[in-house]
This record gives C-alpha cells, sequence and structure tokens, in this order.
C-alpha cells in the first residue's frame, strides 16, 4: 500500500503480537530445552503447548502430524532444531492454496463487514476506509448498524478521518434501507468502493439470517454484477469460543474472509492457525491495535515468522 513499508508493518505485526509471542515462544522453548532427544514424549508436550496456545485439539494434532513427519524426512535428531521445522509446519498451514486474495475489481465493489457486537467491525469499517481511501480509491461507507446507538457516530469520525463519504439514517431504522441508501449514493457518486458495517446480534439465529438476508437481497437486485466480499469479523480475545461463534454466521452468511481484531491485546494469536484450517474461510487482515495504521492484511509467512 502507498506510504507503507513492508518493514513497518512487519515490525507493528510483531509489536502487536507481543503476548502472544512471549507466551507461545515460551511454552515451545520450554518444551523443546527440556528434552535432549526427540521422542514421542517430546511430540506429545509440544502438542500440549500447542493447545494451550489456543491453537485447538484439531489443529494441533495436524500440526504435530506434519511435524512429525517432517522430522522423520529430514532426519532431525536435536530438539533445538525442531523450532524451525515447527515455524515451517505453522507457515504452510496458514497459507491457503490457490487463493487470489480479496475480489474488488468491479467498479463498485461491495464489503459487507458481520460479526457480533463488540468485535470490532465499526473500526474496522473504518480502518478499511482509510486503506482504500489511501489507495486512492473512493469510499463510500453504510451506517447499517443501526442497533449500537454509537456506531453511526463512530463511524461518522472515520469517515471524516478518511475522507470518505458517509450515509447513515436515525437509530433503529432498517438496516436494508441503509444498504441500499448507501448503493444507490455509492453509484451515483461514482464511488469504487461501497463498504457496509452491519449489526450482528447473535442472539436469535433466525432474526440474524433474516436480517443479513434482506441486506444480500438488496446487493444482488442493485448490484447484480459486482464483486463483493462479506468479512466476518472476530475478537481475537476470545479464543475458541469466536470459533464457535464464526460457525453460527458461515451458517447464515456467504462469508469470503476473515478479520481478526485486538490481536495485540491477547496472548491467544494461535487461535489464527484454527480458523485457517477449520473454517475453509482465507483470513483476510489482521487487527493489531485500535490506530488507523493497525490493520494489516494477512501474511501467512510474516505471521509464523513472527510467532517464532
Ligand atoms: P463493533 O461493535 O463490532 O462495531 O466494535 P467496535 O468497532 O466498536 O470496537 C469495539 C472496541 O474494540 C473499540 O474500543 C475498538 O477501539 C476496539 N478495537 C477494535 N479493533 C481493535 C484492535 O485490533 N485492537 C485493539 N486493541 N482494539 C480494537
Amino acid at each position: 500500500m502507498k506510504g507503507e513499508p513492508q518493514v513497518g508493518l512487519f515490525d507493528k505485526l510483531r509489536d502487536g503480537l507481543t503476548k502472544t509471542r512471549a507466551s507461545f515462544g515460551r511454552a515451545v522453548d520450554g518444551v523443546l530445552s527440556a528434552f535432549t532427544r526427540i521422542d514421542e514424549e517430546l511430540f506429545e508436550q509440544l502438542e500440549e503447548a500447542l493447545i494451550l496456545a489456543d491453537v485447538g485439539v484439531e489443529s494441533s494434532e495436524a500440526v504435530l502430524e506434519r511435524l512429525r513427519e517432517l522430522v522423520k524426512q529430514r532426519r532431525v535428531e536435536d530438539p533445538a532444531q525442531v523450532r524451525a521445522l515447527l515455524a515451517e509446519v505453522i507457515s504452510e498451514l496458514l497459507t491457503a492454496e490457490g487463493d487470489e486474495g480479496l475480489q474488488l475489481s468491479t467498479k463498485p465493489s461491495v464489503v459487507l463487514l458481520v460479526g457480533v457486537n463488540g468485535v470490532g467491525k465499526t473500526t474496522t469499517a473504518g480502518k478499511l476506509a482509510a486503506r482504500y481511501g489511501a489507495q486512492g480509491k473512493k469510499v463510500i461507507l453504510g451506517a447499517a448498524d443501526t442497533f449500537r446507538a454509537a456506531a453511526a457516530d463512530q463511524l461518522e469520525i472515520w469517515a471524516k478521518r478518511s475522507g470518505a463519504d458517509l450515509v447513515r439514517h436515525q437509530e433503529g431504522s432498517d438496516p436494508a434501507a441503509v444498504v441500499f441508501d448507501t448503493v444507490s449514493a455509492g453509484r451515483s457518486r461514482g464511488a469504487d468502493l461501497i463498504l457496509c458495517d452491519t449489526a450482528g446480534r447473535l442472539h436469535n439465529k433466525k432474526n440474524l439470517m433474516n436480517e443479513l438476508g434482506k441486506i444480500f437481497r438488496v446487493i444482488e437486485q442493485e448490484l447484480p454484477a459486482c464483486d463483493r466480499e462479506v468479512l466476518l469479523v472476530l475478537d481475537a480475545t476470545t479464543g475458541q469460543n469466536g470459533l464457535a461463534q464464526a460457525r453460527e454466521f458461515l451458517s447464515v452468511a456467504p462469508v469470503t474472509g476473515i478479520v481478526l481484531t485486538k490481536l495485540d491485546g491477547t496472548a491467544k494469536g494461535g487461535i489464527v492457525i484454527s480458523i485457517c484450517r477449520e473454517l475453509g474461510v482465507p483470513v483476510r487482515f489482521v487487527g493489531v491495535g485500535e490506530g488507523v495504521d493497525d490493520l494489516q492484511p494477512f501474511d501467512a509467512q510474516d505471521y509464523a515468522k513472527v510467532l517464532f
């Protein structure tokens, strides 16, 4: 992205993942340094350490299975060498095969943010508006989270900051109507990107399904040929609960990508591995702070590198 050196991004990711790195590195090193040779006990303890770092049971098993293979294939005998192999396995698992990245090439394209309250949807909408705005795109924001009193005000601040237009209605109004007006305004003003923050109340699956369904129908009707991304925002501090939440959303919405926020506030960054492996939806961005620059495109190799 313009004006953002890659080195800076990597440093920011590393700083943002300080807590995760400390717990992850400590756990892995603790196991490896306790062994003088590689045996089944070492593998079992590593698996336990990964589970504790919120990698999840299934994914930890998968990591260890691949690690055993590599150790055998490469005839590694020194526990100290296992660290690098582990980084390699994790990087492999985080990399989605044949993935071409976000599809936003039509004018306009649409990005919808979904997720439960408090995960960072509105903040992410603001950060994305700033990111694409800085790339020279004309962005229009739709405040379709009409249930949370402060959401539209919050988005208005982000819109001003990033130079994006904002469409908002009164609190409590129909989210699909906001999306409709945002799409209309986006079309008439020649927007490149229509970015809608939605309300994601999960207390009633049927409600949520109806609400999101209405929004998707508006977009389908108004912009049938446009590229669209439905990004599910998850709060990394909720660990494995976030994964359960994600499954609920995946069952009601055509989610195309994940944004994982608040990685800076948790030692549970291992959750990324579970998400990549178990949900079948790519992680697109990670949030490592509250500032405008604290949303980064997810890069599997960088992430694995930072963890170790
Ligand atoms: P929403 O209800 O899903 O729209 O959530 P908000 O966007 O209002 O965010 C909830 C809180 O999380 C706010 O205080 C945000 O500043 C904060 N937040 C969002 N993303 C991040 C992040 O990546 N890191 C940190 N530390 N805080 C974040």
